[in-house]
């Protein structure tokens, strides 16, 4: 059975780089039946917490990402504990000694001197004697993976046959002094407990995969199948972070962003299909393939959101819409709305200003055009109001008048609406009704001017 992790630290905001991650994850779960597993990275005392955990949940079941199951890293430790026995048992890793301080010396004057900021292996010339009078003067080591001088070959999903040489890499740290465990090594402990089929991740995890590869096999564990996505910027080309708050799904979420144009724009970036506003949870898990995505890193604007999000909410169901709506809304009020709604949330302010009394607003423009509105008050044509209604009685008031576009359609539209911009004004018409309409115009002035006109 295919399993697969989204596996993010709960130390930030889910933001829509890491986002799109979890919809890879849970898509290609969906396409092969499988199992979407939620695991929690949270080994790191200082800046992961509990709430954060919750609300990168809470974000997901909001776009629609069922979860299967949920583990936590803090719950593990004894698992990472016996890794790491059985990894000193077998040589593949080795305690060091080395100061933060040390280290970063040590780096600079080797980017000084030209040379690739690989770490020395200083701590393996260290003797047994040497090491415990460390360990008695209170130096707590911490250990790392002795990396094999090879070449790690893979077959990535997206990127084909992926070689990397471990002679530009570091042994990494796998235990901290403090003995916090670092990601690399909890992470491969994680997929082989957790029977992990597939890890799909973005493109920064490449080095990682390399030196997680070699760590499989001296657990002696299968390795599992990669896919590295292309990473995403924003359109300035910097990458979006959980930390900032920006381009998070929660600021998508308070922009009232439907969670199926979330989802959709976020699968299909990098790939060359473009999302169209008629996507469906079904049709993306179908449509759902890693050979369409490019190895280039891609860009993606909020902005494009918006006016997708409009096309969304124009594709609804009036039941799903309904649904989603906290306000009554009619269905009539639906087909007449939906084509011009930025967000649903705007859909039962709609019910209201189209049933309900409005109080229109002083206004200087409406008071500016008093005699306007006064000849439309006897323009308007005497049967019942229909969707011709508006282009009779706005033909009638332009001969009468000689205003035409804005001039003739913005006043009707304020006076009747109390916006100026919304719904097809023929389409509201009849919606009001004859009564309202009359009602409304004499409310913003009209009245007063056609009686002073009349007398
Ligand atoms: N916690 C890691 C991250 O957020 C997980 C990477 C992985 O999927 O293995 O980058």
């Amino acid at each position: 059975m295919t399993r697969v992790r989204f596996a993010p630290s709960p130390t930030g905001h889910l933001h829509v780089g890491n986002a799109r991650i979890a919809i890879f994850n849970w898509l290609f779960a969906q396409k092969n039946k499988g199992h979407f597993l939620l695991r929690l990275d949270d080994t790191d005392k200082d800046r992961a917490t509990e709430a954060f955990a919750d609300e990168i949940i809470d974000d997901m079941q909001w776009m629609g990402l069922t979860i299967d199951s949920i583990e936590k890293q803090s719950n593990r430790v004894q698992k990472y504990d016996a890794a790491l026995e059985y990894l000193k048992g077998t040589g593949d890793v080795y305690e060091c000694f080395d100061t933060a301080e040390e280290l970063e010396t040590k780096r600079k004057i080797q980017i000084m001197q030209g040379r690739p900021p690989i770490y020395d292996r200083n701590a393996l010339m260290l003797t047994r004697k040497q090491k415990d009078h460390k360990i008695r003067c209170g130096i707590r080591p911490h250990w790392r993976f002795k990396l094999k001088d090879t070449v790690v070959e893979w077959h990535d999903m997206t990127r084909g046959k992926v070689r990397l040489a471990t002679k530009h890499l570091s042994d990494p740290i796998l235990i901290r002094a403090d003995g916090q465990y670092l990601y690399t090594l909890c992470s491969v402990v994680d997929d082989v407990d957790m029977h992990i089929t597939h890890v799909i991740r973005g493109a920064d995890h490449l080095t990682n995969t390399a030196i997680q590869i070699l760590l499989f096999r001296a657990l002696h564990k299968e390795v599992p199948t990669f896919a590295h996505v292309p990473l995403v910027t924003d359109a300035k080309g910097k990458g979006f972070s959980k930390r900032l708050g920006f381009g998070t799904i929660g600021e998508l979420r308070k922009k009232h962003i439907e969670n199926i144009a979330v989802v959709a724009t976020l699968a299909k970036l990098g790939t060359n299909s473009m999302p169209t506003g008629k996507e469906t949870f079904n049709a993306l898990v179908e449509d759902f393939s890693f050979s369409a995505f490019g190895n280039s890193v891609v860009k993606f604007s909020l902005q494009d959101l918006a006016p997708l999000n409009k096309k969304f909410i124009r594709h609804l169901t009036y039941e799903d819409a309904r649904q989603k709506c906290d306000r009554p809304m009619d269905k009539k009020t639906w087909n007449v709305i939906r084509n011009n709604l930025n967000s649903l949330q705007e859909a039962p302010l709609w019910h209201e200003i189209l049933f309900e009394e409005i109080i229109s607003a002083k206004n200087a423009y409406l008071d500016h055009n008093k005699y306007f509105i006064a000849k439309a008050i006897q323009l308007l044509p005497e049967h019942t109001v229909t969707e011709k209604t508006w282009k009779d009685w706005t033909n009638n008031i332009r001969n009468e008048t000689g205003k035409t576009g804005r001039d003739l359609f913005l006043p009707l539209r304020l006076a009747l609406t109390g916006r100026n911009s919304g719904p097809e004004m023929e389409k509201i018409l009849p919606l009001l009704g004859r009564k309202k309409i009359l009602q409304r115009l004499k409310s913003v002035g009209g009245q007063a001017l056609l009686r002073r006109d009349t007398s």
